[in-house]
């Protein structure tokens, strides 16, 4: 099936090659990635495949332009990212098009994730003139302690599918504003959003070699040489907890400094104090946004018992009201799954836990046809042992299980290796408190349904990671503490 024409004219406008020291050039062995769009199946496009010279050849040149990006004044290395940020939300159209023919979500999705990705340019814009350091008095009266911030130095940045652009800007942003230069690696899914992005940052004036794009088909074959070279200073991931902890292990080999956004499975509590208009409202955000497919989507729906029930079905109704199709359509609520492995894992997980016992109340298939999706789906009466309240599910499928005293929620909560987001809805103040204080995760949405955004600290506690992207932590990733002792 041909594209439309505005379709083909976002494909043809993204530069399909290697950024590297601030031009574009073919892969050293000339080969290519296909990228395919999930809803068809069909090719878009094909993007150069790194090699591991390449690979060198981009961290190469980010440790050429190192030293003199970090004496870039602070105030322009903001004003090019806010350039940025015009320039992102002025082509918000176009972007939002192709990230939609790329990752599968609808339009309507990937505009707003074009206009969360130029907050963290803007966001960030506005901190690079903040980095600052301290002067005090010894505690003994006799000495000063001088303490300086300066850019951490050259960084590899590996970003996943599910938020193409987003992921890019959170690193990016900071990166650019703390003084570092840096290697992209995107994932072979989704490359065109950052290749886009260094084409928009190039033309807002980032002088050659600060950013550096590598598309390839082997993550590790192009990323490993650079995580051992002692020159590459900083690594941040987003992606799997099953990738992060194998990147820090190579990453021990130099101490590479490691910022890891890795897997969740948040829960979803909704006390008998809720309100469960709010509730259903907050679900429907929390489970559906990029088609469930993102580190926060709420994976488990524990519900005081007395609501179970009833919250099962009116999440049902809800779910069983959207319409699939691709998200370039009209009308459409849900965009396709990725690729056909993830579909496959979604059947999967739905399969084990309807055969331990649970009820589909709506859904539980895939659909028939061209494209990987599957059907908003949600599942009560889950037993424990099922699979899919361990795991992260990464589709459209809602498992609702009941809990009796709010100990008992707080415990279920916590029950797994995660530690990214829980969301909590209740009336009562001072449980809610209580209940914050008690969930093991690095973020909470009281009474709402998504936690992002750019002036927040994002991040997970346990296996969901380490560090945090936005808010004024975001740009700490990316700097180092000096201390200077002074004898007065
Ligand atoms: P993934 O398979 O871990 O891949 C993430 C990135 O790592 C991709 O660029 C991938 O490249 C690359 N990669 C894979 N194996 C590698 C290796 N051995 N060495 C170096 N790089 C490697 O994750 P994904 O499926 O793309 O994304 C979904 C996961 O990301 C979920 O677990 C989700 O929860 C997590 N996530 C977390 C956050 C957060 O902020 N905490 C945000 C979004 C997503 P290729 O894809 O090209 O192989």
């Amino acid at each position: 099936m041909a594209l439309a024409t505005d379709e083909q004219a976002v494909i043809d406008a993204v530069p399909k090659r290697l950024f590297i020291g601030g031009e574009w050039r073919d892969a050293a062995a000339g080969g290519t990635i296909a990228v395919e769009d999930p809803a068809t199946g069909e090719t878009l496009c094909e993007v150069a495949d790194a090699q591991p010279e390449d690979a060198m050849a981009a961290l190469d040149a980010a440790c050429a332009a190192q030293a003199g990006w970090a004496a870039h004044p602070p105030r322009e290395r903001g004003e090019i990212l806010r350039r940025g940020f015009e320039e992102l939300t002025g082509r918000a159209d176009e972007l939002a098009l192709l990230m939609t023919l790329e990752m599968g979500k609808t339009i309507k999705e990937s505009k707003a994730e074009i206009a969360y990705a130029a907050e963290f340019l803007r966001w960030f814009a506005e901190q690079a003139v903040r980095i600052d350091g301290r002067y005090s008095v010894a505690p003994n009266g006799a000495g000063r302690l001088l303490t300086m911030k300066g850019p951490v130095g050259p960084c590899l940045l590996i970003t996943p599918w599910n938020f193409p652009m987003a992921m890019g800007t959170r690193k990016v942003g900071p990166a650019v504003a703390a003084g570092c230069t840096m290697v992209i690696k995107p994932a072979k899914l989704t490359p065109l959003s950052m290749l886009a992005l260094a084409d928009i940052l190039d033309r807002a004036g980032l002088p050659p070699g600060v950013i550096n794009v590598i598309s390839a088909k082997s993550a590790g074959g192009s990323t490993g040489p650079l995580i051992e070279d002692g020159r590459l200073r900083k690594l941040s991931f987003t992606g799997s907890t099953a990738v992060g902890k194998k990147l820090i292990e190579q990453s021990a080999s130099q101490v590479l400094n490691t910022s890891m956004e890795l897997g969740g499975n948040a829960p979803f509590l909704v006390f008998e104090d809720a309100d469960l208009d709010a509730a259903v409202e907050g679900a429907l955000l929390a489970k559906m946004r990029n088609i469930g497919e993102a580190c926060t989507a709420a994976n488990r729906f524990h519900v005081a018992e007395s609501l179970e029930h009833e919250f099962a079905e009116r999440l049902a109704q809800r779910l069983g009201a959207l319409k699939l199709g691709r998200g370039t359509e009209e009308g459409v609520d849900v965009g396709p799954l990725v690729d056909a492995d993830t579909r496959e894992k979604v059947s999967e997980l739905v399969g084990d836990a309807v055969d331990r016992g649970a009820n589909v109340l709506v859904g539980g298939s895939q659909v028939d046809g061209a494209g990987y999706f599957f059907q908003p789906t949600v599942l009560e009466g889950v037993t424990p042992d099922a699979r899919l309240l361990k795991e992260e599910i990464f589709g459209p499928v809602a498992p609702v299980t009941g809990f009796g005293s709010e100990e008992d929620a707080i415990a279920a909560a916590n029950d797994t290796e995660y530690g990214l987001v829980a969301y909590v809805f209740t009336r009562d103040l001072q449980r809610a408190l209580r209940v914050c204080e008690g969930l093991e995760t690095g973020m909470i949405g009281l009474n709402q349904g998504m936690v992002s955004n750019p002036a927040a600290p994002f991040g997970g506690v346990k296996q969901s990671g380490i560090g945090r992207e936005g808010g004024y932590e975001g740009i700490e990733e990316y700097l180092e503490t000096k201390y200077v002792a002074i004898n007065l």
